[in-house]
């Protein structure tokens, strides 16, 4: 019984050491600025990418169930369910890995896909979350991959694409016709088990925990891209409205690692405290302020902004992003309001010579740069922990634009939080 359960584990390519094994977050968060931690973790990229597959041992077994938040139907409202199956190993394609999850991120795009308000229909029912964290606990056989069980990867809003098209080819990946999206078109991480792509998760440095990483393979890496595109050099005015939310304080602090100047545009105290801390230059109060494009003007030498990332879901964000950027300036649309139109004077746009583009996500590229940054200690998730039941409590307080910062939800089981000190 013994050596036959052995055996077929060994096929299974199942995580032995799970339970002992756990990412030394707690540890070497401490040292996450030092350049030991990171030559340490450059070191594990360029060795794992050569080792070949581990598999196996065990004295894990993957649960025929699970606990997840599921949308049951479109415009439903979040039910915690703790029957729901996990995928087995047998039951993996080549290329997919079952991840058991650690933290997940919560973003304003799961609230979009429980609502169901955009042109695109997310997949019934659902499970939410794109920016989770975990480790690999079985692969896919016939799998042709760097990553292996035990790996601590994250999963993100791509969650697969072809890798072979134009789109994919020219780096483009979440551009891609066949791209899966993580918690729309396939379950996503609001679970404690999450299949993916062993292409597309990415290797966690080790000197980032895994509730900090969570919120950076979304938001991170969005915000990261959106301001490497934004056509700015070192030293230009960069305008960063909704700068302390949960993508908007990440987007202050790549803004400062480019060297750029910001102007944070938000509203409330603890907001306008936390972008301030977060070295933004100045401050618009977007609810106290009577003219915010003389209000950006005046913090911006009087001739307007280089740029503005715009994550805004009215029209009205776009319109004045194109008044107060000065000529030869870029407008970057990043968020992804269902219905909103883009409304600019077309006058004014080739008249001051303003560039409109727009970025989603990013890449595979992308999420490794934000990453690295991240675990250089120069950018920080600020975050409230939470546990998965109070998801739907959190998109409410999304909708009211409440949440400043993120907020990650701990997949650990209770009581076993980051830095509890237990064997996992
Ligand atoms: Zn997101
Ligand atoms: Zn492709």
């Amino acid at each position: 019984m013994i050596s036959s359960t052995r055996t077929q584990m060994s096929g299974l390519r199942t995580l032995g050491a799970l339970a002992s094994r756990r990412a030394p977050s707690t540890v070497l968060r401490v040292a996450s600025t030092s350049t030991r931690a990171h030559n340490l973790w450059r070191a594990n990229y360029t060795t794992s990418a050569r080792r070949a597959q581990a598999t196996t041992l065990a004295d894990f077994t993957i649960p025929q169930t699970q606990t997840v938040a599921l949308i049951e139907k479109s415009g439903g409202t979040v039910a915690i369910r703790d029957d729901w199956p996990v995928v087995q190993q047998k039951d993996l394609k080549p290329g997919e890995c079952l991840v058991k999850m650690q933290a997940t991120g919560c973003c304003h795009t799961d609230l979009h896909a429980a609502l169901g308000d955009w042109p695109l229909k997310a997949k019934s029912p659902l499970i939410g979350g794109h920016e989770g964290v975990g480790i690999i606990v079985a692969i896919g056989d016939s799998s042709v991959t760097d990553r292996k069980v035990g790996d601590r990867v994250g999963i993100k809003w791509l969650a697969d694409s072809c890798l072979n098209c134009e789109q994919c080819r020219n780096g483009r990946e979440q551009n891609c016709a066949d791209a899966k999206l993580s918690g729309f078109n396939v379950d996503g991480t609001f679970s404690e088990y999450c299949v993916s792509s062993c292409n597309h998760v990415s290797l966690i440095p080790e000197s980032l925990d895994s509730q900090e990483a969570a919120s950076i393979l979304c938001a991170g890496v969005t915000a990261y891209r959106a301001i490497k595109h934004s056509q700015t050099q070192h030293g230009d005015w960069i305008v960063l409205p909704g700068a302390g939310g949960g993508l908007g304080h990440l987007a202050v602090q790549y803004a400062k690692v480019r060297g750029l100047r910001v102007v944070a545009i938000d509203s409330g105290e603890e907001k306008r405290q936390l972008c301030l801390d977060l070295g933004a230059d100045a401050w618009v109060d977007f609810k106290e302020s009577k003219d915010i494009v003389a209000a950006v003007k005046a913090a911006t030498d009087g001739q307007g902004a280089h740029s503005a990332i715009v994550t805004a879901s009215s029209p009205s964000g776009y319109t004045q992003a194109i008044d107060y950027l000065r000529p030869g300036g870029t407008l970057m649309a990043v968020g992804l309001p269902g219905e909103a139109k883009l409304e600019a004077s077309i006058f004014f746009t080739v008249f001051k010579s303003i560039s409109i583009l727009g970025s989603y996500v990013g890449n595979r590229q992308d999420a490794y740069e934000a990453l690295d940054i991240a675990a250089r200690g120069q950018v920080k998730v600020h975050y409230v922990s939470k546990r998965l039941p109070e998801l739907k409590a959190t998109y409410e307080g999304l909708k009211e634009g409440k949440v400043a910062g993120r907020v990650v939800f701990d997949l650990e089981p209770e009581g076993c939080g980051s830095g509890c000190g237990h064997k996992h």
